[in-house]
């Protein structure tokens, strides 16, 4: 969004947003608490947490297979969210929406099911030196497996993917590209539209991890073009336990299944076992039922809040931590991209992570410290660790001022 087009929108209006957040009024260690840990896992409002505790309260029951009143509306609004969802991020058809427990899950379905069945020995898959580990392991376990091998895209000083060394690492025996969406570590939003068109001139399928994208921007999976979106609930203001995995019917539909159990077979027998259409295919055993719920409430949360004036809080707002921020000189800031969701890891001189954000505790500030499980993003800018703070569209200018406080605090004390 321009800055003109910002202008044009309606401000979000931040201590009505707060006080639908009960967590946000809490104090810790006798302070305010200041939540700067978002992208590790957002806060819940509160009518994500109605919507379970009404559920478990009056409507619960299992799915798919009572023939009973409340087994038949605990389906229904089960699969309500399918199609709020499916709507959410723009996918055509319902059946292209997997409920998985989280974009871990979803990124493993899709390695062993899919990978399984398209990639073999020589084969290559390409990912980004950006990745979560969530997007490494996964893929590596397949290549290892088939004596394929793993590619990986180096990123810039800024911490982008240049689109010149992502085209140098495509090769023909390139299987499939999967990068994230938005970087966990350094913030970085990666421009998917010419990814997406640059595998797709090769034939190649692509994965894009979203689930730092999804918390922060609208997102359109047709306009995109991706054949796999993955995302969790938990860190899109939902709960823990239920995440998403969208795929290309096309693609869905030709995939084995990742898990066996009940609810995704058409009959079994001991002979032969024949698998149910998609997406049941690949939801075995009871879901997270409640949790789906919940994440039905928190998309319908976040559209009711509205994507634009959410965007453009959050820029205004990261703005005003990057000046804050840049006005310490003991602070390097890692991930400088030009297109940035509002992720601050930086370093601070001298002083290491873990004691960064165990004085900052101490003042009520949350902030995540450690490698973010992105170990190679850590080696690439040759740091052991960052800290990192994150900020949602619930988080204030107060908030950044308490950690640059926090921060000034640091210094003095290991100075
Ligand atoms: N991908 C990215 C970019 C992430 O930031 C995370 C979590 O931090 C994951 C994947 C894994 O998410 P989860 O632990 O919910 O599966």
């Amino acid at each position: 969004m321009s800055t003109a087009e910002r202008a044009l929108v309606a401000p979000l209006d931040v201590e009505k947003v707060r006080a639908d957040f009960p967590i946000l009024s809490r104090s810790v260690h006798g302070k305010p608490l200041v939540f700067l840990d978002s992208a590790a896992s957002s806060q819940k409002p509160q009518v994500v947490i109605d919507a379970m505790s009404e559920f478990y309260s009056s409507g619960y029951a299992n799915i798919h297979r009572g023939l009973y009143e409340l087994s038949a509306e605990a389906t229904r609004r089960y699969e309500a969210v399918r199609e709020i969802t499916r709507n959410f991020i723009g996918a055509g058809d319902a059946r292209e929406i997997v409920f998985v427990r989280n974009a871990t899950e979803a990124i493993n379905l899709v390695a062993h099911s899919w990978g399984r069945s398209h990639v073999s020995e020589g084969d290559e898959v390409l990912i980004s030196a950006m990745e979560h580990h969530a997007n490494i392991v996964p893929w590596q376990m397949l290549c290892e497996e088939k004596g394929a091998v793993l590619r990986v895209v180096p990123i810039n000083d800024r911490g982008e993917i240049e689109l010149e060394a992502l085209e140098q690492h495509i090769s023909s025996r390139t299987r499939m590209i999967s990068v994230c969406h938005v970087s966990n570590a350094l913030g970085t939003i990666n421009p998917v539209d010419e990814i997406v068109s640059m595998a797709h001139a090769r034939g190649i399928p692509i994965l894009l991890d979203g689930a730092q994208a999804v918390p922060h921007m609208k997102v359109n999976v047709e306009e995109i073009g991706c054949d796999f979106y993955v995302f969790s609930g938990h860190k899109l203001f939902g709960p823990s336990g239920a995440g998403v995995l969208y795929g290309r019917l096309e693609l869905l539909d030709a995939m084995p299944p990742f898990l066996g159990g009940g609810d995704m077979i058409e009959s079994v027998s001991f002979e032969k076992t024949t698998y149910a259409e998609v997406p049941q295919r690949f939801e075995a055993g009871t879901p997270d039922i409640a949790g789906v719920i919940g994440l039905g409430a928190a998309i319908e949360y976040l559209e009711s809040v509205g994507w634009d004036a959410i965007e453009a809080w959050e820029v205004e707002l990261m703005d005003y931590a990057v000046d804050r921020l840049a006005a310490i000189p003991e602070v390097r800031v890692i991930g400088t991209a030009r297109r940035k969701v509002p992720v601050l890891s930086f370093d601070l001189e001298g002083v290491h992570p873990h004691d960064v954000a165990m004085v900052l505790d101490q003042e009520g500030v949350a902030v995540r410290a450690g490698h973010h499980c992105a170990q190679p993003v850590m080696e690439r800018f040759e740091v052991p660790a960052t800290t990192r703070a994150t900020l949602a569209f619930y988080n204030t200018r107060s908030d950044v001022d308490a950690l640059v406080r926090g921060l000034e605090k640091v210094l003095e004390l290991f100075d």
